[in-house]
This record gives structure tokens, C-alpha cells and sequence, in this order.
């Protein structure tokens, strides 16, 4: 990422004064007025101990879960209000998750994994499967196309998942410790591609605890607390 790229183009993705209280009793004070950009052409981490508020972030950044209070904007536009059948579509459209255990359906194919985030943009059934072979092979998987997860590794099955994560080309790839079940050589061909998604006009976000991961970003965000930085 170049400097002139952060300042020309606008965020993907921009929080202001983001806080998220969880009701309780007790109530618990998740994230405390978190304001953050995320600018395409960004790989970034997100670190912090236990029990921070990462996975509430996460939540927050992919429209899973909702601020208590402040700004949440896609593409320089305010998603606060959106009514939940148009923040789906938002999700659907804009947004790839890829989880640490992979949340492969167990009873489909590598290519029918991939093709679900398709089913409902109403894409023609050849165009789908197209889609999602070319997906399959760019993370290396041509020759698995019709395997169960069952059959597949770790690494594989990881794999699997960031294919289907990207198949319908989101601008925002979130990733929460999607190498915390894979071993070093698995981690790297993990970064390796998810520093490959970011190309120029996506923004990858990874929660890690892990130090290799942080290496591999162009910078980390650390929660402490509910608070950022
Ligand atoms: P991390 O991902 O860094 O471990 P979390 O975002 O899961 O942190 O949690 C932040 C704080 O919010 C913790 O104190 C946790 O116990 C609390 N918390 C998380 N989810 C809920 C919830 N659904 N209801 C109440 N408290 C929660």
C-alpha cells in the first residue's frame, strides 16, 4: 500500500466513535469509541488479549452485530438504520468471512461449498460453477473440486473456505484466526493467498493472536480493553 493510495482513494471501510455495550446484568462495555479506517489495497491485523473485544469488532465491522453508539460506514456510506433485510444484502454483496474452523457445509463438494455465496444473487447455475472452479483453482485447488471436506486437510479445507469467502468478489475479506487450526507451512500458504486477495481494491482484516500473522500485515490494530489503537 502506498501512501499517495491512502489518501487519494476513499476507506473501504471507516468506524467513528464506535461503542457496543452489552446489556448484561452486568452490563459489559465491549468496545469503548473506536474509530478506525480500513483502505483498500490493506492487509491488516487485529490483536489484542482475550476478552478485548476483538470478536465484538469483527461482529461490528461485517454488519453481524450493531454499535450501541457511533458511525459504522461501506464504501463512505452509513450503514446505521439500515433495515436487516438491506443489511444482509450489503453483506451478501460486499462482505467474505473466512472463520478458524472453516464452516464447510460436510455433505457438499469443494465446487458446491464454493457456489452457496452465489445462490441468491440469481446468477445463472453454469456461471456459478464457473465461477466458482475459477476460485477453486486460484487458491490451488483445481484438482479437489468434487471433494467432500472430510477428505480434505486442514490447509485444504482453509483453503476451501477462502475461495467461497471470495467467489463473489467482495470489496472487505474478514477473517477471524483463520490460521489458529493450521500448522506453520499451512499458515504461510494461508498468507500467501490472503495477501494475494488484497490486490488493490479489497481490504483483507485478520484476527490473530498470532505474531506471524501480524508480520505479514501492512499494520496492526490492537485492542485493549474496547479501545484500539
Ligand atoms: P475477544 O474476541 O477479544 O476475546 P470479545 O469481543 O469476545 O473479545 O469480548 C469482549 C467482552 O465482551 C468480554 O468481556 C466478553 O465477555 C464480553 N461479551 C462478548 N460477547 C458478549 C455477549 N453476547 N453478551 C455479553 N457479553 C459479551
Amino acid at each position: 500500500m502506498t501512501d499517495q493510495a491512502t489518501n487519494l482513494r476513499p476507506p473501504v471501510l471507516e468506524l467513528v466513535e464506535v461503542s457496543k455495550r452489552y446489556p448484561g446484568p452486568p452490563a459489559v462495555d465491549a468496545l469503548r469509541n473506536v474509530t478506525l479506517r480500513i483502505h483498500p489495497g490493506e492487509l491488516v491485523a487485529v490483536g489484542g488479549p482475550s476478552g478485548s473485544g476483538k470478536s465484538t469488532l469483527l461482529n461490528i465491522l461485517g454488519l453481524l452485530d450493531t454499535p450501541t453508539s457511533g458511525t459504522h460506514l461501506l464504501g463512505g456510506k452509513a450503514t446505521n438504520g439500515l433495515r436487516e433485510r438491506d443489511l444482509t444484502r450489503l453483506r451478501a454483496s460486499s462482505i467474505g468471512f473466512v472463520f478458524q474452523s472453516f464452516h464447510l457445509v460436510p455433505y457438499l463438494n469443494s465446487v458446491q461449498n464454493v457456489t452457496l455465496p452465489l445462490v441468491h444473487q440469481g446468477r445463472p447455475r453454469r456461471e456459478r460453477r464457473d465461477l466458482a472452479m475459477a476460485a477453486l483453482a486460484s487458491v490451488g485447488l483445481a484438482h479437489r473440486l468434487h471433494a467432500k471436506p472430510t477428505t480434505l486437510s486442514g490447509g485444504e479445507q482453509q483453503r476451501v473456505a477462502i475461495a467461497r469467502a471470495v467467489v463473489h468478489q467482495p470489496v472487505l475479506l474478514l477473517c477471524d484466526e483463520p490460521t489458529g487450526n493450521l500448522d506453520s507451512s499451512n499458515t504461510d500458504t494461508v498468507m500467501r493467498l490472503l495477501r494475494d486477495l488484497v490486490g488493490t481494491d479489497r481490504a483483507v482484516v485478520v484476527v490473530t493472536h498470532e505474531a506471524r500473522v501480524e508480520a505479514d500485515a501492512d499494520r496492526v490494530i490492537r485492542v485493549v480493553d474496547g479501545r484500539a489503537s
